[in-house]
C-alpha cells in the first residue's frame, strides 16, 4: 500500500515520498509525516539473514513506496559501500552489560553518515522521477556533525549546491575542521555569530519564505533540506534499529519476539523518532529511553508534559546535542495528538510565540514508552572514565550522555531487558573531551595531538576521517551575524 506524506500542520495535500524528500520541508513549515506507519512484511527471523543493505531496502521499500526497487537498490549500495569502514556498517559492540551500536563507522565518524551517506542518492533520484528543472540547493543548519555529513554526501553532486550554517563558536575544532576544509565547488561553508537554535530557526524562515522561493525558482534554484526534518533522511535510520534487533537474533544473544530497550542521545529529537518508527513496525522495542546533555528541555517535557524552551542555552561536551528547540519531536507530538494537524499547529505556533506549551494528560498517555533523564558534564566524564576502566572500551561525549542515563534508568527501575545504546559519533570527533575524562587533558597539545595519545592509550586506531584533515587546506572562513543569513546565500548563489 503506497505511503503518502502530509504536513504536520495540516497544508493541503499528499506527497509521495520523493516529492517529500525533494521538498524537505511543508509548504507550512510543518514537517512530512507518513499517512500511516507500514509493519515490516518479512519476519524478524528472516530479515536476521540478511546483511545491512539488505535491511536497509526492506524498509525503505515500505515507506518510500514511489521508488521502484531497483532505484532503491541503487541508492543503498551506492551509499553503504566502502566508504564505511566496516563490511558490518553498523556493528554491536557489547561492554559492561550493554550492547553498543556503533553508527560512527562512515565517512565522517558521526551518526550522521548513517542517513546522510544516501541522502543525495535519494534526492537526484527524486529529481529525476519528478523531472525537477531547477538545480537543488540543500541549505543545512548544522550543530557539528550534520554539516560535515551532508558536505560530504553533497559535494561535487551533480545538479545540486550545499550550503552549511553551523555556530561559530558552538563546534568542536576537529568538526569545525572538518568542514571548512571540505572540497567542491557545489559547497559553502558560514559560520554564524549565534547558537544552533539560530541558524536552525534562521534556515527554516530562508525556507519558507515566498518572496525567496520565487527569485529562486527564476534562476533555476529550488531549496531542500539535509537536515533530520527531511524524511529521506529520517527514513534510512530505521534501518538500523531493526538491524540491532536482527543481529542481536541472528547471534543468539535474545529469542525472536523477546523485547530490548533502545537508549539514544538525543538533541533535535531524530534518531530517536526513527527508533519510535522502528517499534510502530513491529520492532520489539519495550523502553525508549531519550538522554539529554544540561540542555535537558526533554528530560523536562517527559517530566511534567510542558515543553518549555525558555531557559539558558549551554554549551557542553557534547556539542551536538546542545539544542533548545527539538524539531523532529513535532513529528511525535502530531502522532500523539491521533495524526492531529490542527492540534500540532496549534502548540508549534505557542512555542514560537511564548516559547512553550502543555500537553493534554491524553497524550502524556501515550508517552509511556518513553523514559527520559539527562547527564551533567561531570556524570558524563565520569561514565567515560569508568566504563573504560572497567572494560577498555572508549566512547565519546555524545555516547556517554546516554550511558550516564542508561545507569540512572537502571537503578532507578533494575529493568534487566536487554540494552542497546546508540553510540553516535567516534571518540576521535571529541578528542579534548575524551582525553580530559580519562585523565589526559594537556592545553599545551592541539586535537591532533590528542588523537595521537588517544590511539596509544586505547589502542585503537585514528578514523582516516581524522588523519586526512590534519594538514589539509582551509577553503572556507565566511563568519556572518545571525541575522545576515539570507545575505549570505544571496551571495553564494549570485542572486
Ligand atoms: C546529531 C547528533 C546527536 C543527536 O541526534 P538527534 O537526531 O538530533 O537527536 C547525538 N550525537 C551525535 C554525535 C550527533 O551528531
Amino acid at each position: 500500500m503506497e505511503v503518502l506524506y502530509s504536513s504536520t500542520r495540516g497544508a493541503e495535500g499528499k506527497f509521495k515520498a520523493s516529492e517529500a524528500i525533494l521538498r524537505g520541508l511543508a509548504p507550512d513549515g510543518g514537517l512530512f509525516v507518513p499517512d500511516h506507519i507500514p509493519h515490516l512484511d518479512r519476519s524478524l527471523k528472516e530479515i536476521s539473514e540478511l546483511n545491512y543493505q539488505q535491511t536497509a531496502y526492506e524498509v525503505m521499500k515500505l515507506l518510500l513506496t514511489d521508488y521502484t526497487k531497483e532505484e532503491l537498490e541503487y541508492c543503498i549500495n551506492s551509499a553503504y559501500d566502502s566508504k564505511f569502514d566496516t563490511q558490518d556498517i553498523a556493528p554491536l559492540a557489547e561492554a559492561d552489560k550493554a550492547f553498543y551500536l556503533e553508527l560512527y563507522h562512515g565517512a565522517t565518524i558521526a551518526f550522521k553518515d548513517m542517513a546522510l551517506s544516501i541522502l543525495p542518492y535519494l534526492m537526484t533520484t527524486a529529481a529525476k522521477k519528478n523531472n525537477a528543472k531547477n538545480e537543488i540547493v540543500i541549505l543545512t543548519a548544522t550543530s557539528g556533525d550534520t554539516g560535515k555529513a551532508a558536505l560530504a554526501g553533497f559535494a561535487e553532486v551533480p545538479g545540486t549546491k550545499i550550503i552549511v550554517f553551523y555556530p561559530k563558536h558552538g563546534v568542536s575544532p576537529i568538526q569545525e575542521k572538518q568542514m571548512v576544509t571540505q572540497k567542491g565547488d557545489n559547497t559553502c561553508v558560514i559560520g554564524i555569530e549565534g547558537n544552533f537554535d539560530d541558524a536552525q530557526t534562521g534556515v527554516k524562515k530562508l525556507f519558507t519564505d515566498p518572496a525567496l522561493a520565487k527569485e529562486m525558482d527564476e534562476a533555476g534554484y529550488q531549496f531542500s533540506s539535509a537536515n533530520s526534518i527531511n524524511i529521506g533522511r529520517l527514513v534510512p535510520q530505521i534501518v538500523y534499529y531493526v538491524y540491532s534487533y536482527t543481529r542481536l537474533l541472528g547471534e543468539g544473544r535474545i529469542a525472536d519476539g523477546d523485547p530490548i530497550n533502545v537508549v539514544v542521545p538525543t538533541g533535535n529529537f531524530g534518531n530517536i523518532l526513527a527508533a519510535y518508527y522502528a517499534k510502530q513496525m513491529g520492532v520489539p522495542i519495550a523502553k525508549l529511553i531519550c538522554a539529554s546533555n544540561s540542555n535537558k528541555v526533554l528530560f523536562d517535557f517527559f517530566q511534567s508534559g510542558t515543553y518549555d524552551r525558555n531557559r539558558e542555552f549551554v554549551l557542553t561536551s557534547s556539542p551536538s546535542m546542545d539544542i533548545l528547540i527539538s524539531s523532529n519531536l513535532e513529528r511525535l507530538i502530531y502522532h500523539i495528538a491521533g495524526d492531529d494537524s490542527k492540534v500540532d499547529a496549534e502548540y508549534m505556533k505557542q512555542l514560537s510565540q511564548s516559547g512553550k506549551y502543555e500537553i493534554t494528560d491524553d497524550m502524556r498517555k501515550k508517552l509511556a514508552d518513553f523514559y527520559g533523564n539527562f547527564a551533567s558534564e561531570e556524570e558524563t566524564a565520569a561514565t567515560i572514565k569508568n566504563l573504560f576502566e572497567k572494560t577498555g572500551y572508549i566512547i565519546d561525549t555524545h555516547t556517554a550522555v546516554a550511558s550516564a542515563v542508561y545507569n540512572k534508568y537502571l537503578q532507578e527501575t533494575r529493568d534487566d531487558t536487554v540494552t542497546v545504546i546508540a553510540s553516535t559519533a567516534s571518540p576521535y570527533k571529541f578528542t579534548r573531551s575524551v582525553m580530559k575524562a580519562i585523565g589526559h587533558d594537556d592545553a599545551s597539545k592541539d586535537d591532533f595531538q590528542l588523537a595521537d595519545e588517544l590511539s596509544e592509550i586505547t589502542k585503537t586506531a585514528i578514523p582516516e576521517a581524522v588523519t586526512s584533515i590534519r594538514d589539509a587546506q582551509i577553503r572556507h572562513d565566511i563568519v556572518v551575524d545571525k541575522t545576515e543569513m539570507e545575505k549570505a546565500v544571496r551571495t553564494f548563489l549570485k542572486i
